[in-house]
């Protein structure tokens, strides 16, 4: 249960003081939430300095003053269309207030002739003349106090202007309490010199200098750690949760996994070896496995997994593979195929596509145990779908999903808690992976295959797209096999197709019968034949949108061409290069910019020019995008902060996984003093599932 004294915060907006249904709307659509939490946590993006007291004469044109003034005269506009003038004028100059669709009336009355009135407002000047257009502030001089000496300006929306939002922001800091027991370390706090929470939202939004709302000024420092404690501390929970459902050791023979080394073409790598000493460690402990592999796009990961599954079908029990689309689970049942024959392992695949008897056989099958390995895609999440006796569960390019369907997988494990390995092309750097997984244990395939060769990159103008035709000829004459990626051009999957289907004509004009064409808007089974052809080499250039961009393994492929290169994220175009030296051949890869790419844009496809690591990479994307975009933040559930910036924080991202673990070592229930405060912290940033896995406390 949410704490009373957090209720006010979690109340409508429009229990806000000057907050109606009318403007609730528009405010709810700007803070992006509907209560009064949503417009504390709307943070300023700038600041309105009005401490300058200059004199008429002496005030820079284009800045904020507040100035002392006396009404000197009322000028009414001669015509509905010109403004009304109020002229002021200290002991120094004259000044003119201008008023556009202003009411004469309000402004005698706010402005009544030979008053003083200290005025604050971007001062101009036109013709010569000084001018305040709509002054934001006017005040009698005992009234100084009226005029905020810093302003914090919040992001607004259609409907919602600057002093309403303002104001609804005062009003929630008004109803936060001030009272809530700290959930900080008190040594760090002070280390740190943070303010209490309370303290903090003051400074933000009542700020007294830049200082106070700068990204790494004390206070948004604070917040931003309370944020990140409350989401290490619920990934903590739930992991904790996770593995409290007991797993069961599973122990393998070892004759399938010789089985399938003697029928491996090549040896093991070192570091292969290694993640699958570390799976089997898991495997083998009675609690649940939960581990990350990660490694880069052919870094060998599929082998490691299929191992990790022999192992599973040695003990007894059932393993699946979930990739993220359906072209992908065909591809690794093709290539998982012969293995699996050899070892005598009984693969199956069910996807999306398999409807009627098919399916209805496929799950028969499963739940009779006569499947071994089932590969699909998350058709193998729908209700239907049950196991003899499901031990463990492997997930390709982790990324594509979402936190929730990683725990429908979890969950599909009868009631022994199921191995779960999530394998990831992705090089996420640690402080991202610590925000989508919490302290998963990670396997890293750091080291790749041996005699792979580095990919000859070049970044290359558009303008000279017609030589670069000319050298894909010379490629396809040498008996290579080229990709051509066009863009993104727009969200929809239509356009894209347009733009591919555009290319796709060019290229067939100039090769013919040699051109094949995917993107997303094909049948499955169209897309799978295209593929296929290509596979085969009955096809030897292959135009696609970034459907291909995951796992497709076509080793004989050794050129990609990638047009408007500049429209995708350096991750994305890693993996995309990663299709090709698959092979002994010498590979090509070219970066196609568009000409009016600028200098920065042109320099960030260097990097992919200069490196293929991996990890390199994926931060240097992550100092240009931020992080959202390197996941895509829907889809990895990676959690939207709404405080943390974490280009700026993520150092703090460390710091709250060592305190969330410490936290649960010393008080496993949070039942201590700071651990019901850190409840608090749980339901302020709505983890409220993860207090549920707490006893009551
Ligand atoms: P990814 O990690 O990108 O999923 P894959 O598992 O698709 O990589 O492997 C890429 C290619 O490398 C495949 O063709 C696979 O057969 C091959 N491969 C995997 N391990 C080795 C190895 N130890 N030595 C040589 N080739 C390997
Ligand atoms: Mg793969």
């Amino acid at each position: 249960m949410r704490p009373d004294r957090l209720f006010p915060l979690f109340a409508p907006l429009t229990s806000l003081a000057g907050v109606g249904p009318k403007l609730a709307k528009p405010i709810a659509k700007a803070v992006g939430g509907d209560r009064v939490v949503d417009v504390l946590f709307h943070l300023p993006f700038a600041l309105v300095d009005r401490r300058a007291r200059p004199t008429i004469a002496a005030a820079p044109v284009n800045q904020v003053a507040t100035i002392a003034v006396t009404v000197d005269a009322h000028r009414p506009g001669r015509s509905p269309k010109q403004p009304y003038r109020v002229v002021v004028s200290d002991e120094t100059g004259e000044m003119h207030l201008i008023y556009f669709k202003a009411e004469g009336d309000w402004l005698q009355k706010l402005l009544p002739l030979g008053s003083t009135r200290l005025i604050s407002g971007r001062v101009e000047s036109y013709d010569g003349q000084a001018q305040m257009p709509h002054p934001d502030y006017v005040v009698a001089l005992n009234e100084e106090e009226r005029i905020p000496a810093v302003e914090p300006i919040y992001p607004l929306s259609a409907g919602i202007t600057t002093r309403p939002m303002a104001k609804a922001v005062q009003a929630a800091l008004a109803k936060a309490p001030t009272d809530l027991p700290d959930w900080l370390d008190g040594p760090l706090k002070a280390r740190e010199g943070w303010p209490e929470w309370h303290g903090a939202w003051t400074s933000i939004h009542r700020p007294q200098s830049a200082d106070d709302v700068a990204v790494d000024g004390a206070a948004r420092q604070r917040l931003a750690y309370d944020e990140l404690l409350a989401n290490q501390l619920a990934l903590a929970l739930v992991r904790r949760q996770l593995r409290r459902v007991r797993g069961r050791p599973i122990v393998g023979t070892g004759t399938l996994q010789d089985k399938l080394r003697a029928a491996l073409p090549y040896r093991l790598t070192q570091a292969q070896e290694l993640a699958i000493a570390e799976i089997a460690g898991d495997l083998a402990a009675p609690t649940r496995m939960l581990r990350l592999l990660q490694g880069d796009v052919g870094s060998g990961k599929t082998v490691v997994a299929l191992i990790a599954m022999a192992i599973a079908i040695e003990a007894g029990a059932q393993a699946c593979l979930m990739a993220p689309t359906e072209l992908l689970a065909r591809q690794h049942a093709a290539s998982l195929g012969p293995l699996c024959e050899v070892a005598g392992i009984r693969l199956g695949i069910l996807t999306g596509r398999d409807t009627g008897t098919a399916r209805r056989r496929i799950l028969e099958q499963l739940a009779r145990g006569e499947i071994d390995i089932v590969v699909g895609t998350h058709a193998l999440l729908e209700d239907g779908v049950a196991y003899r006796n499901l031990g463990l569960a492997v997930i390709d390019e982790q990324h594509r999903f979402g936190v929730d369907q990683r725990l429908t997988m979890a969950a599909k494990g009868k009631e022994d808690g199921l191995d779960v390995l999530v394998m990831s092309a992705t090089p996420i750097p640690r402080t991202l992976t610590l925000t989508a997984f919490g302290d998963m244990d990670v396997s890293r395939l750091l080291d790749k295959p041996p005699g792979r060769q580095k990919i000859d990159t070049r970044v290359v103008s558009l303008a000279r797209l017609g030589e670069m035709v000319e050298a894909v000829a010379r490629a396809l004459d040498r008996g290579a096999q080229v990709y051509w990626v066009c863009p993104l051009v727009a969200e929809s999957e239509t356009s894209d197709a347009a733009a591919a289907e555009e290319r796709f004509g060019h290229l067939q004009a100039r090769f013919g019968e040699l051109v094949g064409l995917v993107h997303g808007r094909l049948k499955p089974a169209e897309k799978d034949r295209v593929m296929q052809e290509f596979a085969q080499g009955h096809l030897k250039l292959l135009v696609a949108t970034t459907v291909i961009e995951v796992g497709v393994d076509v080793p004989q492929a050794t050129v990609m061409v990638i047009e408007q290169a500049e429209r995708f994220g350096l991750a994305q175009l890693h993996q995309l290069r990663g299709r090709v030296g698959r092979g002994a051949q010498a590979s090509f890869c070219i970066l196609l910019y568009a000409a009016n790419t600028g200098e920065t844009a042109r320099k960030r496809l260097e990097v992919l020019r200069d490196t293929d690591d991996g990890f390199v990479i994926a931060e240097a994307d992550l100092k240009i995008r931020g992080a959202g975009e390197i996941l895509g933040t829907r889809q990895s559930g990676v959690p939207e902060f709404r405080l943390v910036d974490l280009d700026r924080h993520g150092a703090l991202m460390e710091i709250a996984h060592d305190d969330a673990r410490m936290i649960l070592e010393r008080d496993p229930q949070l039942r201590t003093a700071r651990g019901e405060a850190l409840r608090t912290l749980l339901y302020l940033f709505e983890r409220d599932s993860a207090v549920r896995y707490l006893g009551s406390g």
